[in-house]
């Protein structure tokens, strides 16, 4: 591979290689490690059986879903709604929020209606050979973050996280982070919170059907994966986004990176391209979670637990057993989204948008992060209680 002059290639990605570099910086320089064992390691208490995603709250409001009985019924009564799902007409709206929802609606069509047949896998006759992994990782890399990813990293698949009853061969993942826009989720619980998630849905989506068209256009195997609990998920993806060294697993149930927290959505690409998988990474953020419950706070369903990881699992449809963790109740939080539906078409998000975590990255907020990570916990609780109230203040 070293032999074979790539000057055209190089010099068409070096952006890319030099975002990769900087988000390489950014973490050696905050202290965040590199480790062989995933830290959810501290969560698992035995073993763990493929969920069957027809148990995702998500899927039992689907009028014929067996599981979903309880909670389709529970949702009627709360908030006489048959779905979350289900419009308000327009004309209900006030004015700004007709704007906001016609932006969330628009942002969720390529999520919902996108689904590309991909590339054929080219001829192994036209299959390009690589023998050096960690050079062809970082072309894929490079090649995410050219489409629009904000990070992209690899991890070998582990099966207990693919849904029961999906049957995937590859032994690897691409997983591809998109950041919700900021200005957006900012504005949680509302049509402009809602719409950065379906914004960040859709972009995903474009990203990982191109990537996979790309993989494939190498002559490998490889297929974009559902993910969305609306849609028909394939993978469970807080575990991959773990084992990939995206960042760690937080209070509320989601992976949160030491670049964007919590504010940000996942999705993969499988392939059975040979491949190097990275490190999962370990910033103490469970320490620093035990500091903070902001998320817990302002959760306006107190769907999200406070105090230390349980394991009382709030609904055994729903949930999975073998785990110590935070527990987010998803009833709650989906009965909530029901009961709110004239303002808030689902909270879109309160959970993210209070997050110590999800502020710019810029010097003064790199340094509030490194002190995040390595000071006692009196100092992290004391960064939480500034937080709190600068966000009291920008409400003002
Ligand atoms: S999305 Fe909203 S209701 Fe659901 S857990 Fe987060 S803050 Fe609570
Ligand atoms: S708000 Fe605080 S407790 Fe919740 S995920 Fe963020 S850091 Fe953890």
């Amino acid at each position: 591979m070293n032999t074979i002059r790539m000057d055209k290639l190089e010099k068409a990605l070096l952006p890319y290689e030099k975002q990769l570099q900087r988000q390489e910086r950014f973490r050696r320089l905050l202290g965040v490690k590199e480790v062989e064992q995933p830290t959810y390691q501290r969560y698992i208490t035995g073993p763990i059986e493929r969920f069957e995603k027809t148990r995702m709250a998500f899927l039992c409001m689907r009028p014929d879903n067996p599981y979903g009985e309880e909670l389709r019924r529970k949702f009627k009564e709360r908030t006489g709604y048959d779905h979350y799902l289900s419009p308000l007409p327009y004309e209900e709206l006030d004015y700004e929020d007709r704007i906001g929802r016609a932006m969330a609606d628009a942002s969720y069509r390529g999520c919902a209606e996108y689904e590309p047949k991909p590339f054929p896998v080219t001829s192994p006759a036209g299959r390009l050979q690589f023998e050096d992994r960690a050079w062809v990782s970082r072309l894929i890399k490079k090649v995410g973050l050219m489409l629009g990813a904000d990070i992209v990293r690899i991890t070998q698949l582990d099966p207990r996280w693919v849904y029961k009853g999906v049957d995937i061969s590859h032994p690897y993942a691409v997983v591809v982070a998109v950041q919700h826009k900021p200005s957006l989720v900012n504005l949680a619980p509302s049509y402009f919170s809602w719409g950065s998630t379906a914004d960040s849905y859709s972009r995903l989506k474009l990203i990982t059907t191109q990537l996979t068209d790309f993989i494939r256009g190498l002559g490998y195997d490889a297929m974009y994966r559902e993910t969305r609990g609306g849609g028909n998920p394939e993978l469970n993806m807080v575990p991959i986004g773990l084992d990939a060294g995206i960042g760690e697993f937080c209070r509320t149930g989601r992976v949160l990176s030491p670049e964007y927290g919590n504010n940000m959505r996942l999705k993969a690409v499988t392939t059975d391209l040979p491949l190097q998988p990275d490190n999962p990474i370990s910033f103490g953020l469970h320490d620093f979670c035990m500091a903070c419950e902001s998320c817990a706070k302002h959760c306006p369903a107190g769907a999200v637990p406070t105090g230390e990881p349980s394991d009382r699992i709030p609904n055994p449809v729903h949930n999975n057993p073998g785990f110590r963790k935070w527990w987010i109740n998803a009833e709650k939080c989906l009965i909530f989204w029901g009961i709110n539906k004239r303002k808030w078409p689902s909270c879109g998000g309160r959970c993210i948008a209070v997050c110590p975590w999800i502020k710019p990255m810029n010097r003064f907020h790199n340094t509030v992060r490194w002190l995040a990570i390595h000071s006692p916990i009196f100092v992290k609780r004391f960064l939480v209680r500034m937080d709190e109230f600068q966000r009291r203040g920008n409400r003002r």
